[in-house]
């Protein structure tokens, strides 16, 4: 008996798409054995989406060589939300290849061809496939003499399987995009056309992936900062380098002032230090060592070496030596938003999120071993303090543990991995252990911030040091007047600031909270004789400190509505005859709302309230 009939004896054969037998995922037609525990894989499980997936991607390369009959066929695997087929073909597939493709894959999909395995030496198998280079690359590599192969309708493929068992139990599709890609991902192979498709169980499913990504498309920091004219970055200063427009650096300003009155009252000296520091420093540190990949070439200054910095933390260390501390001081805690420097690779360069310039909102924490438990708990709390305050309010968590290469010694690593864990089970907050991960000094805890889209991001980490402190002989007078090696810890909040904004961009697309946007209210007067009111009006607010700009142009109400719509303004406030006889403005907001005509004091006190809440 097949798994098949077993499923149709079940009723499942109209649902199952595939079965698990003794835990490995199989074909409906292969034969049940004997004694084997079967269960049916669905369309919608994680196992069977990836069987929907893979089919998809035959139908794909068959409805490619129906048409295309000159492409070489190579693999075509299923991945995250879809599949790809990589294709050897004179010239890549057009727009409306894609869509003829599509068309003619619809058709075989209605054909409902089965998928038939069949089994074949490899010297068979190589007779199967004349005139393709590729399969006779990939046999050659398979260890086994026996080989499967799929044959759907005109089609052959060789395949361990499992597929679905006829091409009209393939899900929704649609086909995404072409792109170069190497053959088995070398540079040194010929470059191959590679489509990509996307495939879901049903079309619900496939329609809301569409929309997700239209939604991403939206809020595309790079997008937004050129329509909100926040960023740019250009050839001439050089790639992955961040010019900071006026309305961008309004948002920088407000970020950098919340963060640097928060460290004040949480007990944080703030401190400043140089861009560039004698490579020596970064010997010391171990930089050289552990992290030369990362750092831009050293720079020669009268016959030394002077290296742009990728860290803030030898500066702080620096700091913390230049007197005697004694273990009353303790904890000291260093804050600088220190701008650092690191070397990527142009091609993995990304707008604000992945540059080779950015400012760390960095801490340096030198603390006695008594007191690691307690202001690593206190920390975390900061953190997700912070993050709120900028609308995150879901997150992940993980503890990064020792990596491969290392330094400092297994027991230091120890107890800090201990304290990292007893603060996050005191805060009652679930985490992942994330095996390897820690950085090459230390352990740490790293916190990934959830978007509006449910993206994840990292952006704060904490981590335990016992090493610089070591290297760098940082001590501290204790109790009984012995010198002691002080723990530090390294930390950040939102990261990079440039990354940290990106973020945020994309999260608000742009329609930043009242707190955080460049301009937090346009006045907009209805002619030009209530541009003197208007004007008294921009003039009372900026004088409550708040952002506003007066729109005096002779234009319609509704153009100058729409654009201040258009730049993501909290608030446009109308001001005609009626409102300027009264000294009042009548405030509509970015969505739409239109509040009632009021006072501008009243307003003020509105926008007070909306900026000391953050989130609003
Ligand atoms: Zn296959
Ligand atoms: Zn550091």
């Amino acid at each position: 008996m097949t798994l098949l009939e077993l499923a149709r004896k079940e009723g499942k054969a109209k649902v199952a798409i595939a079965a698990r037998v003794d835990g490995v995922v199989t074909d409906l037609a292969r034969p049940l054995p004997d004694g084997a525990k079967v269960e049916w894989v669905l369309p919608s499980d994680p196992d069977g989406v990836e069987v929907l997936r893979h089919s998809t991607a035959h139908v794909m390369a068959a409805a490619v060589k129906e048409l295309f009959p000159e492409a070489l066929i190579t693999i075509g695997p299923a991945i995250e939300n879809g599949f790809y087929y990589d294709f050897d073909v004179e010239t890549p597939f057009t727009p409306e290849d894609l869509v003829r493709i599509e068309e003619r894959m619809r058709e075989i999909v209605k054909a409902d061809h089965p998928f038939v395995r069949e089994e074949a030496t490899k010297g068979q198998a190589r007779v199967l496939f004349p005139g393709e280079p590729y399969k006779e690359e990939l046999l050659a590599d398979i260890p086994d003499e026996t080989v499967s192969l799929y044959r759907m309708g005109n089609f052959l493929d060789l395949c361990r399987g499992p597929h679905v068992p006829g091409t009209a139990r393939v899900g929704a599709f649609h086909l995404m995009n072409t792109a170069g890609a190497y053959w088995r991902g070398d540079s040194k192979n010929k470059m191959l056309t590679r489509i990509y498709g996307i495939a879901f169980a049903s079309k619900k499913e496939l329609d809301e992936h569409l929309r997700i990504l239209e939604e991403i498309k939206k809020r595309d920091h790079r997008k937004i900062g050129r329509e909100l004219d926040l960023f740019s970055v250009t050839d001439e200063i050089g790639p992955g380098l961040i010019l900071w427009h006026p309305k961008g650096s309004v948002v920088r300003r407000v970020m950098e002032d919340f963060w640097r009155e928060e460290h004040a009252k949480a007990g944080y000296d703030l401190v400043f230090s140089p861009h560039i520091a004698r490579l020596d420093l970064w010997r010391i540190s171990g930089h050289t060592d552990f992290y030369r990949q990362a750092m831009f070439s050293p720079i020669d200054v009268e016959g030394q070496e002077y290296q742009l910095k990728p860290m803030n933390c030898p500066f702080h260390i620096q700091i913390y030596k230049s007197r005697m501390r004694s273990y009353r001081d303790l904890p000291i805690r260093y804050a600088e938003l220190g701008t650092v420097y690191r070397y990527e690779p142009s091609g993995t360069l990304h707008g604000l999120l992945r540059v080779r310039g950015f400012t760390q909102d960095d801490a340096h924490l030198f603390l006695r071993p008594d007191q690691l438990d307690d202001e690593i708990f206190t920390l975390l709390d900061f953190t997700l303090f912070v993050l709120r305050a900028f609308g995150f309010e879901r997150y992940d968590i993980y503890l990064s543990t020792r990596p491969e290469k290392y330094a400092g010694s297994l027991e230091h690593w120890d107890l800090a991995e201990s304290a990292l864990r007893k603060a996050l089970e005191r805060k009652g907050i679930p985490f992942e252990v994330d095996p390897g991960e820690g950085v090459f000094y230390g352990p740490k805890i790293d916190i990934k911030i959830k978007d509006m889209l449910g993206r994840s991001w990292q952006c704060s980490t904490i981590q335990v040091d016992f090493n610089n402190p070591e290297r760098f002989d940082a001590t501290y007078v204790a109790d009984d007047g012995a010198p002691r090696r002080a723990i530090m810890i390294h930390r950040a909040l939102m990261g990079s600031l440039e990354r940290f904004f990106g973020v945020l961009v994309e999260h608000y697309a742009g329609a930043f909270p009242v707190w955080l946007a460049p301009v937090q209210a346009d006045v907009v007067p209805v002619t030009e004789k209530q541009n003197a009111f208007a004007g008294e009006v921009v003039a009372m607010l900026r004088a409550g400190g708040f952002r506003s700009e007066g729109d005096f142009r002779n234009e319609k109400l509704g153009y100058k509505i729409r654009e201040s719509q258009m730049n993501k303004v909290p608030y446009a406030l109308v001001v005609g005859e009626r409102e300027a006889e009264v000294k009042m403005v009548s405030p509509r907001r970015r969505g739409g709302e239109q509040l009632p005509p009021m006072p501008v004091e009243a307003f003020i006190e509105r926008l007070r309230g909306e900026s000391v809440n953050r989130t609003e």
